[in-house]
């Protein structure tokens, strides 16, 4: 088990930290730890939508639920999230390291200022609330962290997918980091996920076939069977298994030609 895949699998209970948890993937993974009967805390920007989806949990699964309004973007807010995620009289047992953002602009874009934030959101954020949770669960000797990654991170399609090539390579990194200290580290993999992502960043989304598309719960429900089976990366369903595998093994020209196409039908 060195320095191989699989993991002692950390049981999924206590209480855990959902970046992004009112949308979505997020959404759908406090919704699944929630009826697991994991207490949460939920870091988001819109605090109505926090505070709604705070109720619906609390009532539907009896589980406590705090909230923390907070944009990743801006240093002391994820700074204030970090300082959650290190609180020893009320440890998080479990983060995931989800909010994120789509982005649709060239590179040569003259206002940079989606690149940057994106990266805030999803760089920097990502590595100093694993960071902050690493430290703090290696010293308890327990803890499971989710990162969201994407196979968007597998193809060249602009800053999007040079930020979540990071998140999968950092993710496997700190899980390597982290095995000795009964500290699992899961990256997930998602394909293209049915939620408010496109939609909020005018993604055209008409030219991808319906097959391909993934539901949120389901992914979610695939990515914590992983985790119980110990293992530390999860690309759920089968269609994004085998397009995942081609784009890391086939020649880069035909990985470089099919993203074209893609980049095409969405232009
Ligand atoms: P979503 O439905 O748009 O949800 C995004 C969540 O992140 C919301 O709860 C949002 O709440 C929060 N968020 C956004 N910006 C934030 C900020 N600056 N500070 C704090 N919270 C912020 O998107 P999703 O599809 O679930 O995406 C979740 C993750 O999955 C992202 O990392 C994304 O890159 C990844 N992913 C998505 C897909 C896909 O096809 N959907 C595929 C692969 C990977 P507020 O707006 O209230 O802050």
């Amino acid at each position: 088990m060195k320095g191989g895949t699989r993991h002692a699998a950390v049981p999924i209970i206590g209480t855990a930290l959902v970046t992004g948890g009112t949308s979505g993937i997020g959404l759908a993974f406090a919704r699944a730890l929630a009826a697991r009967g994991c207490a949460l805390v939920l870091v988001a920007r819109d605090r109505q939508r926090l505070d709604g989806v705070a109720e619906e949990l609390r009532s539907e699964h009896g589980i406590a639920v705090e909230t923390i309004e907070a944009d990743l973007t801006d240093h002391a807010e994820t700074n204030r999230v970090a300082q959650r995620l290190q609180d020893t009289a009320a440890p998080v047992d479990i983060l995931v390291n989800n909010a994120g953002n789509g982005i649709h602009a060239p590179l040569t874009v003259e206002d940079m200022s989606i690149h940057e934030v994106s990266m805030d959101l999803m760089v920097r954020a990502v590595l100093l609330l694993g960071g902050a949770a690493g430290r703090t669960m290696s010293a308890r000797g327990r803890g499971l962290i989710i990162n969201v990654g994407s196979v968007a991170g597998l193809v060249p399609m602009g800053t999007y997918s040079a930020i979540k090539a990071w998140v999968n390579m950092y993710s496997e990194s700190l899980s390597l980091e982290l095995r000795r200290d009964g500290v699992q580290v899961m990256t997930l993999i998602p394909g293209w996920v049915r939620t408010e992502f496109h939609g909020r960043a005018s993604i055209r989304t008409s030219a991808i076939p319906n097959f391909l598309w993934l539901e949120s719960d389901r992914l979610v429900e695939d990515c914590l069977r992983d985790v119980e089976a110990g293992k530390t990366r999860s690309v759920p369903s089968r269609r994004f298994k085998v397009i995942a595998w081609a784009a890391q093994r086939a020649p880069r020209a035909l990985v470089r030609r099919a993203t074209a196409l893609i980049k095409k039908g969405r232009a």
